[in-house]
Parts: structure tokens; sequence; C-alpha cells
């Protein structure tokens, strides 16, 4: 299994050592995450399009949540 390293540490899936602890991520394109519902995430991904960006600035983890946030359970994800 691919080690996700990650410094969001506010992010649900964080943990010390700035290790993702999320069973899967979604990376994708600002412009396909920024108008998308919390609800679409890693299980949907083989189903939407692909979105090639120009520079890392572009994209994004939509993995992402707040610790403590009541989106936690929207998408499908588990901490492992
Ligand atoms: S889900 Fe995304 S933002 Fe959250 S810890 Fe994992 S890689 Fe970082």
């Amino acid at each position: 299994m691919v080690r996700v390293m990650c410094s969001v540490s506010n992010c649900h899936y964080w943990d010390q050592g700035n290790v993702c602890q999320a069973s899967q991520i979604m990376v994708t394109a600002d412009s396909l995450a920024d108008p998308a519902p919390d609800s679409l995430d890693a299980p949907q991904a083989s189903t939407i399009q692909a979105t090639p960006v120009e520079n890392c600035m572009e994209t994004c983890c939509k993995t992402y949540v707040s610790r403590n946030s009541q989106d936690i359970y929207r998408d499908q994800i588990t901490r492992r």
C-alpha cells in the first residue's frame, strides 16, 4: 500500500509524523473539487472525467475533512 505523507494536521485523517491514515484518498483538480459535493471522493474517482492541470497549485486533496467535522462520514472513507 502506498504511504501518503501529508502536513495538513487539522485533517481528520492526519496522524503523527505527517502520515495520512485515510483508507483511500482522491487528489484532483481544484476546478473539479471546488463545486463538487463532500460526498464525491475516492470511491467514485474511477467514474469522473480526467482533470489535467498545469502545476501542483491547481490540485488538492478532495478527501480532506476537518477534525471533529459533522461531514466525516459523507464520503465512505475510513480512518485506518
Ligand atoms: S486526507 Fe488528504 S488532507 Fe487529509 S491527511 Fe490525508 S492526504 Fe492529508
